[in-house]
């Protein structure tokens, strides 16, 4: 890689359109120097404007090597989440969670998925069963199911997210039978589905024993009437993806709901609050 350096700054419209004209094919600024990329050297230490610099030839970097290397695996709870070329670095005892980063939201960095996957890691899920409204790629679906819950069910409005979801529980060792839905060897369901909470009325016979919820407060507040209709009696309900300021907005809806039992965990600027129906 050849690198031009000179001082500079990418403000500097009159240094850079040189550049761009003497053919760089890439511009960067680094501790007050301008660095620009060229196929070939040119004889730019000649042209007005353009002095003072000098040639560096550079290592070539593996961009998607160092990205990769950017993922690392994010413990949360009993789950450790990671993408499936760092399955090896699972401590042992943790239960492994593989997400491909891909176009759904929902690697395990973000401090709200791990904050609900935490929340699940500490209930009992054997034999439970959970709802995820906002799956996107799948992460808390997956996780509840990995931890013990006989059926899981992600839903998404964005109807991108469920083939990333699919393709993600299989790489969890979750196979399609015939009916579509996905089975571990452990006879666990999971299924992801397009769509939304749309105020039907559920049967009690219908409704689940966790649900979580990672979307924003607005929402939340919306939802709240049909996350009560959804859960059964006691069951534990999670919400994150709440800017703190906007909280207020979901305690309000969780009090009006008659929801029980609220708590609140702060991470950063994000909350999650806990409550059962
Ligand atoms: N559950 C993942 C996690 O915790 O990392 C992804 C959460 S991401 C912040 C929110 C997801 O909710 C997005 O995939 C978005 O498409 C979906 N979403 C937004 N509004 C929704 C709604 N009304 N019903 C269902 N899903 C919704």
């Amino acid at each position: 890689m050849l690198v031009y350096r000179l001082p500079g700054t990418l403000d500097d419209e009159e240094l850079t359109a040189l550049l761009w004209e003497a053919g760089a094919t890439g511009l960067e600024e680094r501790g007050g120097l301008l660095r620009a990329y060229f196929e070939e050297e040119q004889p730019l230490s000649e042209q007005p404007g353009l002095a003072g610099g000098e040639w560096l030839q550079e290592e070539d970097r593996d961009w998607q090597a160092e990205w990769k290397q950017s993922l690392q695996p994010v413990q949360a709870g009993r789950v450790t989440v990671v993408p499936g070329w760092l399955l090896h670095e699972v401590p042992p005892g943790q239960v492994p969670l593989i997400i491909e980063p891909g176009m759904a939201f929902g690697t395990g960095h973000h401090a709200t998925t791990r904050m609900a996957i935490e929340a699940l890691s500490a209930l009992k899920l054997d034999g439970q069963t959970v709802l995820d409204v906002g799956t996107g790629s799948g992460v808390l679906a997956m996780a509840a199911s990995l931890l013990g819950a006989s059926e899981a069910l992600g839903l998404d409005i964005d109807p991108l997210t469920i083939p990333v979801a699919f393709e993600n529980a299989e790489a969890n060792g979750f196979q399609k039978d015939a009916s579509g839905l996905h089975h571990t060897v452990t006879g666990r369901r999971l299924n992801f589905m397009e769509g939304t909470l749309d105020g039907e009325e559920i049967e009690d016979s219908e409704r689940y024993g966790v649900l979580v919820a990672n979307l924003y407060a607005e929402l939340h507040d919306l939802l709240a009437p049909d996350y009560r209709a959804s859960l059964k009696a006691g069951g534990p309900l999670i919400l994150t993806g709440i800017l703190e300021p906007r909280l207020p907005l979901v305690r309000a809806a969780l009090e009006r709901e008659g929801f029980l039992d609220v708590q609140e965990r702060l991470d950063g600027e994000w909350v999650l609050v806990t409550a059962r129906n």
